[in-house]
Parts: structure tokens; C-alpha cells; sequence
């Protein structure tokens, strides 16, 4: 199952793509805000894609017209994973295994040390021995504070599924 995201979830999408899900998100492309239910609707039918909104006019639209459409509702992250989780019937995990690229939603490879030498500071390659790489856009990752961060973020998910 893939994801399409409206532009008040961008937040929300970057997070499906740590947890290794592939999440096309609307606030990628230039697209004029008048156009974008049509483009969300039209591109989740076309790519077999599910709506991701916390718009309840378009989430209906969207049923009318056949797409598959998650309603999101309020502001808290973790709980917007719950909810997406839940009414997908999709399981949705954190690893950072698996993670996506969050910028780009390309996927991430393990690399060398070597290869990324020149492009992360000294302190981070002299306490870390693995890293990650975008395929798409070349990001590197490594498992820094921002992925502590996704780690509690995962076990809050799980709390609230109970
Ligand atoms: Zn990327």
C-alpha cells in the first residue's frame, strides 16, 4: 500500500517515509493550492495510492470518486500514525532499518565510512559506523539524535494502539 499526502500533512508524511513508507506528498511539487484537491484525488486514483487528509470535504469527495481515503484528524504526530495505522489496516513501524528518505521519499542504503568522509562533520564519523545514504537525492543519515527522537516516537505509537 502506498500513501498520497494533502498539504497540511507534511509533517505526517515525512514520518510514514521514516517509518519505510512510501508517501508521494503534495507539498513536493509546485502545485497551485486551487488545483490540489483535484491533483490529490486525481493522482491517488492514477497511482493507486491512498489519500491521506485532514480535510473531511475532500476525504468525501475522494470516496465519491472511488480513491481510497484515510480522514486525519487533530495535530499530534504520533497519534496521526495510529490513526493511519488503524484505518488502513496497514502496520505501521518505525525502524530505521527500513526507514525512507524523509525529504525525498527515496529509499536509503547502508554505506561506507569512507564514503561519506567528506560530507559529515568529524564528531559524527568518529562516534558513529553506520550510515545511510538517499539513492535519490544522496542525503546521509546516521543514527543521531533526530533518530533517538523516532525511536520514542515508535514507542508512544505503541502505547496508544494499547
Ligand atoms: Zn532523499
Amino acid at each position: 500500500m502506498r500513501f498520497i499526502a494533502d498539504a497540511m500533512l507534511g509533517k505526517l508524511a515525512r514520518w510514514l517515509r521514516l517509518a519505510g513508507q512510501n508517501v508521494t506528498y503534495i507539498g513536493d511539487y509546485r502545485v497551485p493550492a486551487e488545483k490540489q484537491d483535484e491533483i490529490l484525488i486525481e493522482w491517488a486514483k492514477d497511482r493507486n495510492r491512498t489519500l491521506l487528509t485532514c480535510d473531511i470535504g475532500l476525504h468525501r469527495r475522494a470516496k465519491r470518486a472511488g480513491v481510497r481515503s484515510v480522514y486525519i484528524r487533530g495535530a499530534d504526530v504520533a497519534e496521526q500514525l495510529v490513526q493511519v495505522s488503524k484505518q488502513s489496516g496497514k502496520k505501521i513501524q518505525i525502524d530505521p532499518r527500513s526507514s525512507r528518505c524523509p525529504m525525498c521519499n527515496g529509499n536509503l542504503i547502508l554505506v561506507g565510512k569512507e564514503s561519506v568522509r567528506d560530507e559529515i562533520p568529524v564528531s559524527v564519523l568518529k562516534t558513529h559506523r553506520e550510515f545511510w545514504r538517499c539513492k535519490s537525492c544522496n542525503k546521509v543519515y546516521w543514527q543521531g539524535k533526530h533518530w533517538k527522537t523516532i525511536i520514542e516516537m515508535a514507542e508512544r505509537c505503541e502505547k496508544m494502539r494499547g
